[in-house]
C-alpha cells in the first residue's frame, strides 16, 4: 500500500488585493488523492472569490515541505522507446520573444523542467541561463528550491542581481503558494525595464485547465495584470490565445520603480464572469471524472464481447490508469483478465501502480500476441496520436483502442 502524504492547510488573504476572510466567499470546496512516483499526496481546495476584487483563487496553502516533497516526486518524462515532442509551441514562444528582446539578450527560464526550451532559445541567438551558474550552485539550489517548492520570498543570489533583461515563466505561476514574494524576488533578477515573460491558464476561455488541483491561482489576462503591478511590473502586451500551449495566455511586464495601481474597480466588473468560468470549469472537471467510469465500461464491453481470449492493456502509467483499472476491476466477474499497465518512460519500468496486479513496463511488440484481442486503453494525456501510431506499428490483427480519459474509442479493428 503506498502512503498517503497529508499536510496542514492554511488560508491565506486575496493574492490580488490583500483582502482579508471578511471579504471572501467560498465558491466550492474539494479534495484529490494525487498519484507521483513515491506516494499519493492529498490535494485540497477552498475556491474562494474576493468580493473587493472579483479574484478566483484556492484559498488554502499547505506547508512548504509539502510542495517541496510533492514537486520533487513528480515523474520525469524522458523515454527510450517513444519521441516525445515539446508539448508547447516552439515557434509561438520565439516569436513573441523576438518582438521584445534585443539579440543576444541574457534571459533565465525558470520552472524549465528537462530544458526542451533552451536549446531553440541558444540557437535563436540567446544567451540562457544554464547549468554553468554564475553563483556558487549551494546558493542557486537553495534559492530554486525557495522559489519553486516552498513558493516564498528568498533573496536572489548576489552574482544573479539585475543580471538579466528577461525572465522566461510558462506555466509556473499558477502554482505558486506566495504569488507576490515570487514575483519581488524574480524582480530582483531583471535589470531595470527588464522584461518579465508569463504563460499560464485562461480562466475564463478554459476553465478546467484552470482549476487543476495543483493551482492555486485562476488567472485571467486582468488577473495576471494587477498581480505583476502590485510587484513593480509594468505590462506592455497580453494576448488571450497566443500562448505557447492551447489553454494558456502570454503577459509580457517590464520592470519599472513606477507601476501603475492595480485597477481593482475593472476587475470587479470581471466578477461575475468569473464566477461562472469556475462553475463551468467544476462541471468539466466532474464530466472529466465520469468519462473514467466510461472508460471503465467500455473497456467491459470490449472484454465481455470478445470472440478471443483477451488481454487490457493500459498505455500511460498514472492517475488516469489507475483510477480506470480501479473502477474496471470489479466489472470484470472473472480475475483472469490480465490488466497490465505499459509506458515508454525509462524512470516508471518496474514500479508498482494501485490497481494493478503487475508492475509497469515498456510496450515491447514482441510481448503482443497476434491470436488475442488487446483491448488499449490510452491514458497519456498530450500523446494520445503517438501511442496509438506505436500500438498500430504493432501490426496486431486484433485491437481495441479507447482514449482513457476522454472516455471513448478511438478506433476498434
Ligand atoms: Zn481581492
Amino acid at each position: 500500500m503506498r502512503e498517503l502524504i497529508e499536510t496542514t492547510w492554511t488560508p491565506v488573504a486575496c493574492d490580488v488585493c490583500g483582502a482579508d476572510a471578511t471579504e471572501l466567499t467560498v465558491l466550492g470546496t474539494r479534495s484529490a488523492r494525487i498519484l507521483q512516483k513515491q506516494h499519493d499526496y492529498t490535494w485540497r481546495h477552498q475556491d474562494t472569490q474576493c468580493k473587493r476584487c472579483g479574484f478566483v483563487f484556492n484559498r488554502l496553502r499547505p506547508e512548504a515541505g509539502f510542495l517541496r516533497d510533492y514537486y520533487t516526486d513528480c515523474w520525469p518524462i524522458s523515454s527510450t522507446s517513444i519521441t516525445i515532442e515539446p508539448d508547447f509551441d516552439v515557434a509561438l514562444r520565439l516569436n513573441l520573444l523576438n518582438r521584445w528582446l534585443t539579440p543576444q539578450a541574457r534571459l533565465y527560464e525558470i520552472g524549465d523542467k528537462l530544458g526542451e526550451f533552451h536549446a531553440a532559445l541558444v540557437k535563436a541567438g540567446y544567451e540562457v541561463a544554464g547549468d554553468d551558474v554564475m553563483a556558487a550552485a549551494s546558493e542557486r539550489r537553495d534559492w530554486l528550491d525557495g522559489l519553486f517548492r516552498r513558493g516564498c520570498v528568498a533573496v536572489p543570489p548576489t552574482a544573479m542581481r539585475e543580471a538579466f533583461d528577461a525572465v522566461l515563466a510558462y506555466f509556473v505561476v499558477e502554482h505558486l503558494a506566495n504569488p507576490q514574494h515570487w514575483l519581488r524576488s524574480i524582480r530582483g533578477l531583471l535589470t531595470p525595464g527588464g522584461c518579465l515573460v508569463i504563460e499560464v491558464p485562461h480562466l475564463v476561455l478554459h476553465p478546467k485547465e484552470a482549476l487543476m488541483h495543483e493551482h492555486f491561482l485562476y488567472l485571467t489576462p486582468e488577473s495576471l495584470t494587477a498581480l505583476v503591478n502590485e510587484a513593480g511590473f509594468e505590462v506592455v502586451e497580453t494576448s488571450d490565445s497566443g500562448a505557447s500551449r492551447r489553454f494558456g495566455f502570454a503577459l509580457v511586464a517590464r520592470k519599472t520603480e513606477t507601476p501603475p495601481p492595480p485597477d481593482l474597480a475593472g476587475l470587479q466588473v470581471c466578477a461575475a464572469k468569473l464566477q461562472a468560468s469556475y462553475l463551468r470549469g467544476r462541471e468539466l472537471l466532474d464530466d472529466a471524472t465520469n468519462n473514467l467510469m466510461v472508460s471503465a465500461r467500455l473497456v467491459f464491453i470490449a472484454v465481455n464481447e470478445a470472440p478471443l481470449s483477451v488481454r487490457v492493456c493500459f498505455f500511460g502509467a498514472n492517475q488516469t490508469a489507475s483510477e480506470i483499472a480501479s473502477l474496471l476491476r470489479p466489472l470484470l466477474a472473472t480475475d483472469a483478465v490480465e490488466i497490465l499497465p505499459f509506458d515508454n518512460s525509462d524512470a516508471k519500468t518496474g514500479t508498482d501502480l494501485e490497481g494493478f496486479e503487475h508492475l509497469v513496463q515498456k510496450p515491447d511488440p514482441t510481448g503482443f500476441a497476434p491470436a488475442m484481442l488487446h483491448v488499449c486503453v490510452i491514458c497519456s494525456r498530450g500523446w494520445t496520436q503517438a501511442i496509438a501510431t506505436q500500438i498500430r506499428s504493432f501490426g496486431l490483427p486484433h485491437f481495441v483502442l479507447l482514449d482513457g480519459a476522454g472516455g471513448c474509442l478511438l478506433s476498434a479493428d
